[in-house]
């Protein structure tokens, strides 16, 4: 199971980091026109061990993110079991022999990026009943280390995927460069999206989610605002 060496989890400093960023998400929303409740918190508790989890929980907490399968496996069956309404993103890159364990824990695939993966998903959802929503990932940078397909490819990788292979591709997910103004990347996911008609759009960490909302982030994914500094893994 979970080898994470997490401290245990203050709950009430969780609840209250909650609290805060959902009021910072809901204000950035009302700032922008929009309404609060077209943007979905996704706590981010990567590296964290399960009582962090539980403390988000406690405080209503149900959409949760995590970037490596193996780590979500070892902590999130139990709480899906105890939580019917508990929702996980998987926000890290997926290998293709990983496809089968990640359809069937995850809810949403924010990470597909390539016409392998997608063929592997199809492969894996055609054998289950489990059929998790599907994002495109942007590499909106074109960095050569980061995972995303380049937004030049994306129309063509998003019409592989839902038109021919059937995947229920529901939207876009990027990570800009660290070391760029994040809005020209928001601005341009957006764009990708709406030209072809997909309505998610997951974008904004805790650096910038704020910015993300003002550009029309659907999910914003934030980890140390809500759960604190990571220890290295
Ligand atoms: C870790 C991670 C986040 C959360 O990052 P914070 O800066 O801690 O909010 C969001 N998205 C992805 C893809 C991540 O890996």
């Amino acid at each position: 199971m979970s080898d994470i060496q997490s401290p245990i989890a203050d709950r009430e400093v969780i609840a209250a980091s909650l609290a805060r960023v959902r009021d910072r998400v809901a204000e950035a929303a009302r700032a922008a026109g929009r309404d609060p409740a077209e943007v979905t918190l996704v706590a981010v508790g990567k590296v964290h061990g399960v009582t962090y989890i539980e403390g988000a929980l406690d405080a209503g907490q149900r959409v949760f993110g995590e970037n490596r399968v193996q780590e979500a496996e070892g902590k999130f069956p139990a709480l899906k079991a105890a939580h019917e309404d508990l929702v996980l993103h998987l926000i890290g890159p997926l290998q293709t022999n990983k496809a089968r364990e990640a359809v069937q824990l995850f809810d949403v695939i924010e990470t597909l990026d390539r016409p392998k993966l997608a063929r592997a998903l199809a492969k894996e959802m055609a054998k289950t009943e489990r059929r998790p929503a599907c994002y495109v990932q942007v590499n909106t940078g074109e960095e050569p280390q980061k995972a995303g397909v380049a937004p030049a490819a994306a129309d063509a990788l998003i019409a592989l995927a839902r038109d021919e292979l059937g995947l229920p591709v529901e939207g876009l997910m990027c990570i800009p460069p660290f070391d760029e103004e994040p809005a020209p990347h928001f601005a341009l996911l957006a764009t990708i999206a709406k030209r072809n008609g997909l309505a998610k759009l997951s974008m904004g960490m805790t650096a910038d989610f704020e910015i993300a909302v003002r550009f029309g982030a659907t999910h914003v994914r934030v980890g140390t605002a809500i759960f604190g500094a990571r220890e290295p893994r």
